[in-house]
């Protein structure tokens, strides 16, 4: 019975694992979004600058933001980088690759975890969803 509340847990833990995952990627991803949008006003700004500043233009104009885009595009990056983190850490938790490299279904009925490809559950004989 130990195992069963074991799967049963395990069921609710991967359920809060990937709630609060889809909530952290969703702010990543709206924070992505955001870094974008700033960057395409400061593209503007300097395209503007540029051709208001034709006959007489010098880079130094546009320095500083020049590096402002290139700091949003490093925090992009970084931001990439927790989003690929967290897909990582969700495919650990759901079993997608366990450690040890084993590919895992669990069972919908009792939770058990089966090996994937496998048509019924080792511990109660459901259908697997695979
Ligand atoms: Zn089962």
């Amino acid at each position: 019975m130990a195992g069963f509340m074991d799967n049963i847990n395990k069921g609710f833990a991967t359920l809060n694992v990937k709630t609060s995952n889809f909530m952290e990627s969703s702010k990543i991803r709206a924070a992505i979004t955001n870094k974008e949008t700033e960057i395409a006003s400061i593209m503007k700004y300097v395209g503007e600058t540029v051709y208001l500043n034709r006959s007489g233009f010098n880079i130094s104009m546009v320095d500083q933001q020049l590096n402002e885009i290139k700091s949003r595009y490093d925090e992009i990056e970084s931001l990439k980088k927790q989003m690929a983190e967290l897909e990582a850490a969700e495919r650990n938790i759901t079993g997608g690759a366990v450690a040890g490299g084993e590919a895992k279904v669990f069972c919908q009925q009792c939770g058990a975890p089966n090996k994937a490809g496998g048509k019924f559950c080792e511990k109660c004989g459901t259908p697997l969803v695979n």
